[in-house]
Order: C-alpha cells, then structure tokens, then sequence
C-alpha cells in the first residue's frame, strides 16, 4: 500500500512537472493559431496590370509571415485579392472570414497619388502599394476584433483598427512609419477630393491620428509632422503611442518592437 503511494505521488509530481514545463514552453498566444491564406482572383483584362503589381510586390505575402510569426489570429483568414467590393472584412454565409480587397483599390489610389503630384515620395505606385499596406492590416484588425474577445466595442472599432495598422507597421517594419504615412496621405488627398463621398471630418481626422501616432512613436525623428498637428500633440502623442502600443499587446499577448 505505501509503496503504491509512493508510485502515485512519483507519478502525479511527475505529471505536474511536465505540466510546468508545458505552461513554461507554451506562450498565452499558443491558443491563437489562425492563419492568413492569400488568393489572387484571376483579374479583368484592365486590372492585370494592377493584379500584377501587388502580386509582385508580396506586400500580402509579408503580411501573412508577420501573422504567423505574431500568432496574430485566431481562426484562418482568406485574403483575397480581385473581389468587385472592398477593402473590407467579411463573414461569408458557411461562415468563413475573408478579407476582400479589389485590384481596382490599388489603381484607383495609385491614379490618386499621381494626379495629385504627392512628390514626397518617388512614385505613385510605391505610395500606393503602401496605402494597400496599411488596409490589410486595418482589414486584420477587424478579424482579430471578430475573432476573439478584445473589449473593442463596435462604436470603437474603426479607429482601434486604423490604430493597430499603424502600429504594427510601425513597430514590425523598419520603414513602417513610412508606409502609415502613405496612407495618411491618401486619406488626406482623398479628403481634397471635390466629389469624394467620404466623411471630409473623418478623414481628416485619420490622417492626424495616424501623423500623431508616427510622430509620438519618435517625436526627435518625426519632428516635421508637428507643424500639421493640433497644439499639444507634442505632449499628447508619444503617450497615446505608448497607450495604444501597450493596449494592443496585452489584447494580442505579445510582445511587440518598440
Ligand atoms: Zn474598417
């Protein structure tokens, strides 16, 4: 009888060290496991161009490593390029998620680019592809928001997304602030737009969150976004980047790069 206890008590201290070893190994996000599955519709004659753009570019295929690397989602994510509506994060009807983004999205903000003369950067398609950047990361957030349990309330959502864009970009890519502020410009051509349909307050007001956010993420090296800034922003965003920063870790259970 004693040595029987002696074998439980051996067997259950060994289990319990394999489980701490586990628990050890295992990080919080080894429950997130989802990944991003990219698809490129076969395009229209007029977008093959375009088509052929991103596919090059492997903008997607960057943003998929970063998605496995981070254990970023949950449950699998189709992104695909090629739909007639977008950018956007859809549920399909058996259930799927997918993230719809049409070629036509990256000719349209290249056109927009380079009617504008956007001369800061060298060209419109390197702007654009940016811009398409930054909307796969917007588009990720909503899925990781549907996805699991963030506290993100809906009335919330599509700032928490613009806000995690930029800072994955700007903490995971060493040009990252570069490419948010792509996309800052866009929004800011698009709000010049005398037809544009889009809410003028709403994208401006993208625009500063994004400005703010690179800036406040180094304010000695983006020194120059200050100027376009409301007052205060010099005090203001570096602590709504470290905010941001550290919400979306503890939402994400990782460590992410200053
Ligand atoms: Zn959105």
């Amino acid at each position: 009888m004693r040595m029987y206890y002696f074998c439980m008590l051996r067997t259950i201290a060994a289990l319990l060290f394999t489980l701490a070893a586990c628990a050890l190994l295992t990080p919080d996000t080894a429950t997130a496991k989802g990944r991003l599955r990219i698809v490129y519709d076969l395009p229209e004659p007029e977008d093959v161009a375009a088509a052929r753009t991103i596919h090059q570019s492997e903008v997607a295929e960057e943003v998929a490593q970063i998605v496995e690397d981070w254990n970023l989602l949950a449950e699998d994510v189709t992104l695909r390029f090629g739909t007639q509506l977008g950018p956007h994060f859809a549920v399909l009807q058996n259930g799927k998620l997918e993230i719809q983004i049409p070629y036509e999205f990256f000719s349209n903000t290249k056109n927009l680019f380079a009617e504008k003369k956007y001369v800061t950067q060298k060209d419109p398609a390197t702007s654009a592809l940016n811009t398409l950047h930054h909307a796969i990361y917007h588009e990720l957030g909503h899925a990781i928001i549907y996805s699991q349990p963030t506290g993100i309330t809906e009335s919330m959502e599509e700032d928490a997304v613009d806000t995690l864009s930029a800072i994955l970009l700007i903490s995971e890519y060493e040009d990252g602030a570069k490419i948010a502020a792509s996309a800052a410009k866009a929004f800011q051509l698009l709000a010049t737009e005398p037809e544009s349909r889009l809410n003028i307050q709403g994208d401006i007001r993208r625009v500063q969150e994004i400005n703010c956010l690179i800036y406040g993420s180094n304010p000695e090296k983006y020194q120059n976004l200050l100027e376009d800034l409301p007052t205060n922003s010099d005090t203001i965003c570096p602590a709504r980047f470290l905010k941001h920063h550290k919400l979306w870790e503890k939402i994400l259970k990782i460590p992410l790069p200053d």
